[in-house]
């Protein structure tokens, strides 16, 4: 299969003629080819979108969301086949697999509500015969970039509010995940969304993705992934004074009180540890655990661990896949050997799975050290793998202290039967996302998403907070005096 670029409406074939091989996880082998376009396909794509944009942004809201509905019937009448296409690019197991997609329609019928609200704000005036609005305006072209470990929900919590909202979208899927952009694609020219609202151009983040940050007629970034390259693209967005929403990286974590169904949050933990492999922005990588029922959770820890089946996540009966590629692998040992360097006890895993059918693969065994302290880098740095470390602490306070001490802010949880701790925490955990017994993933797509501090420079994706990205205000005044009337002068008093 060769995965062209989708650029006003039509396939068409990077003006570079370049293609790079696209690798199941699971297997090694080559499933696909993807363009490697070059800058001019990016800026044939933002001149067809800003043509475009015009004369979608006159078609009335509620009919904008009917094509969205469509949207969301054509992703739920192929949420199998589309969760199995994933499966074999990106890795994760089936059953995640469905999941996301399930995220996808739900976030098209949600947004495909939002085209009959879109609500601005009605106010009185300070003057008489005077009338006071302000309504939501598109921002025009919208770009935007995304990671490899949620190939197509995180597509649709973007382009589904910009699309609803009036705006034309340029979209760069990351290179190692391409099917889901183009099927993406596919659905929404079959849903009947015209030509020039939507493209896809593939290729790399240095080339393709910063000549559409670098673009002049591209007025908002919405970028998800790493800090490095976040913080990179910001500083360009500066200059430009662009707007820029950013989504990054997180080390999360769960509590454990000791009051807490044990059983509950050891199911909570393998979940947000081990689920995607460890590779999910909000996935638990730290688990901070009251010291009197530290040995107890580590007992149960180790027993449920074992129980986990890895391998292809095409198999329904496996619980971890494979992570994405050899160098993903390469960072989380590197990071296992300087846990161990910093005198961090492995207490299962730590290393590479390389027998049998695992030899072509990418596999990591689900790895859990103990007796870490808040100041190691595997405490503190973003890992990306099925990795999580367990600190102990004595009290709420201090458990609310290690969790608030690193540098990200995505999502945390605690486990207590206590109501008070429960408020403590709600109040107090730093996190943009906070769950109360469960573990630190399971968003749902109505309630805005994202991070403070190091994850995100204040944007959410989802909910209603995410049309704030894709939309400008704009401040009406009508005068029905029939004379001149000046604000902060002609009142009566
Ligand atoms: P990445 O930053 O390497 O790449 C993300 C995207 O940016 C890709 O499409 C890539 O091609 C592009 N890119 C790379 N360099 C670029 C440049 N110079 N200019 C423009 N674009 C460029 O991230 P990744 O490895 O694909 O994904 C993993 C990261 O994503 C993790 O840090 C994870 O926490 C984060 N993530 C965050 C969220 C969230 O909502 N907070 C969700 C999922 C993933």
């Amino acid at each position: 299969m060769k995965i062209q670029n989708y650029i006003n409406g039509e396939w068409k074939e990077p003006s570079t003629g370049q293609f790079a091989p696209v690798i199941n996880p699971a297997t090694g082998e080559t499933i696909a080819e993807v363009a490697m376009s070059g800058p001019n396909d990016i800026d044939e794509a933002v001149q067809a979108a800003k043509e475009a944009q015009k004369q979608w942004a006159l078609v009335p809201a509620p009919k904008r969301a009917e094509i969205l509905y469509k949207v969301g019937m054509l992703l739920k009448e192929r949420k199998e086949q589309l969760a199995r296409m994933l499966t074999m690019e990106m890795g994760k197991v089936i059953e995640e697999a469905r999941g996301e997609v399930q995220e996808g329609i739900d976030m098209a019928f949600y947004m495909a509500g939002e085209g009959r609200r879109l609500f601005g704000d009605t106010t009185p005036s300070e003057l008489k015969d005077k009338f006071a609005m302000s309504v939501r305006v598109p921002v025009g072209v919208v770009g935007i970039i995304t990671p490899w470990n949620f190939p197509i929900a995180i597509a649709t919590w973007k382009s589904f509010p910009a699309i609803v909202a009036g705006n034309a979208v340029v979209w760069k899927p990351a290179p190692e995940t391409p099917i889901m952009a183009q099927e993406l694609a596919r659905i929404f020219e079959e849903a009947g969304l015209p030509p020039g609202v939507f493209h896809v151009v593939h290729g790399d983040g240095p080339t393709v993705g910063n000549a559409l940050v670098e673009h002049p007629d591209v007025k908002v970034i919405s970028f998800t992934g790493s800090n490095e390259v976040g913080r990179m693209i910001a500083e360009k967005c500066g200059r430009l004074l662009k707007k820029v929403s950013l989504e990054m990286g997180g080390k999360n974590a769960v509590i454990v009180m000791d009051d807490a169904d044990l059983t509950l949050a050891v199911d909570g933990i393998i979940w947000s540890a081990f689920g995607t492999s460890g590779q999910r922005c909000t996935a638990c990588s730290r688990v901070i655990v009251h010291e009197r029922v530290k040995q107890e959770l580590e007992r149960r820890l180790l027993e449920a661990v074992k129980t986990l089946k890895i391998g292809n996540g095409l198999d329904e009966t496996v619980k971890v896949g494979p992570v994405i590629h050899e160098e993903a692998l390469q960072k989380i040992d590197r990071y296992v050997r300087i846990g161990v360097e910093e005198g961090a006890k492995l207490l299962i895993g730590g290393h590479r799975l390389r027998e049998g059918d695992y030899a072509r693969g990418f596999y990591y065994a689900p790895t859990i050290f103990t007796d870490v302290t808040p100041n190691m880098r595997i405490a503190r740095e973003e890992i990306f793998g099925p990795v999580v470390s367990i600190i102990s602490v004595r009290s709420l306070d201090e458990a609310i202290a290690v969790n608030n001490s690193v540098d990200y802010g995505l999502s945390s949880a605690i486990f207590t039967r206590d109501v008070n701790n429960v408020f403590r925490a709600m109040r107090d955990l730093d996190t943009g996302i906070v769950y109360v017994n469960a573990g630190t993933t399971g968003a749902e797509i109505h309630l805005p998403f994202g991070g403070t501090k190091g994850t995100g420079n204040g944007h959410r994706d989802s909910g209603v907070a995410a049309l704030d990205v894709f939309t400008e205000w704009r401040s009406i005044y009508v005068d029905f005096s029939g004379k001149l009337q000046r604000a902060q002068i002609d009142t009566d008093d």
